[in-house]
């Protein structure tokens, strides 16, 4: 299956692609994810990156669409693929449309996952991710004992360091300027299929499974 996860910062994305990833057995391709590896790693790519990242702006549209086109047409994204945080602008969805005619794929759905700002802004403020196994926390749903270790793999946890309500507001901006049009592209296609991501991980995980027809 070859799908999207589409919606604001702070909405799930990351959490329930891993969700899907591990029952439908496709790999989660996270491109804010490969941009904080090329970060940390301090390649070409990352010091361009690094930046633009921590001020909230986006990525230019050449360099996303090379490392999604590289990415897609790997050996791992054979059986297909959960596009996380990818495409964020139109010219980013035509782009991937050109790679998928390339590939001889074609999209299966895009999860048009719903919240209200105010929920997305408190869960940024209360978000934790690991830095070895990258597992999301919140700290107002998760019980933790220790608040800088993963429960899972005993890592260290961290706030993005793009997590500031300040950079938040301007990444949410961004969002409906230049993220939102996206939405409009697939839906002329047919492809959007709307979830409410405001409940649980679990219920909005049965939710996109109910969407999509797949079992949870
Ligand atoms: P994310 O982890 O998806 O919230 O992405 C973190 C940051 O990486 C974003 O705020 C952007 O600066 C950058 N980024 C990730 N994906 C893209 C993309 N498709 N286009 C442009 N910038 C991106």
């Amino acid at each position: 299956m070859q799908l999207i996860l589409f919606g604001p910062p702070g909405v799930g994305k990351g959490t329930q692609a891993k969700l899907l990833s591990m029952t439908m057995s496709i790999p989660h391709i996270s491109t804010g994810d490969l941009l904080r590896e090329a970060v940390t790693a301090e390649t070409e790519l990352g010091k361009k990156a690094k930046a633009v990242m921590s001020s909230g702006q986006l990525v230019s549209d050449d360099i996303m669409i090379e490392i999604i086109r590289s990415v897609l047409g790997s050996e791992k994204c054979s059986q297909g693929f959960i596009l996380d945080g990818f495409p964020r602008t139109v010219p980013q969805a035509e782009a991937l449309t050109n790679v998928m005619n390339e590939l001889h794929k074609s999209l299966d759905a895009v999860i048009d996952m719903k919240i209200d700002e105010q929920i997305v802004i408190d869960r940024l403020s209360r978000r934790l991710s690991c830095r070895s196994c990258g597992r999301i926390y919140n700290l107002s749903v998760d019980q933790l004992v220790d608040s800088n270790r993963c429960p899972n793999c005993n890592g260290e946890l961290v706030h993005r360091n793009d997590d500031t309500p300040e950079t938040v507001r301007k990444r949410l901006h961004i969002y409906t300027l230049s993220t939102e049009p996206v939405r409009e592209f697939y839906r002329a296609k047919g492809l959007i299929k709307t979830v409410d991501a405001s409940g649980t991980v679990e219920q909005v995980n049965k939710d996109i499974c109910n969407a999509l027809g797949t079992p949870a």
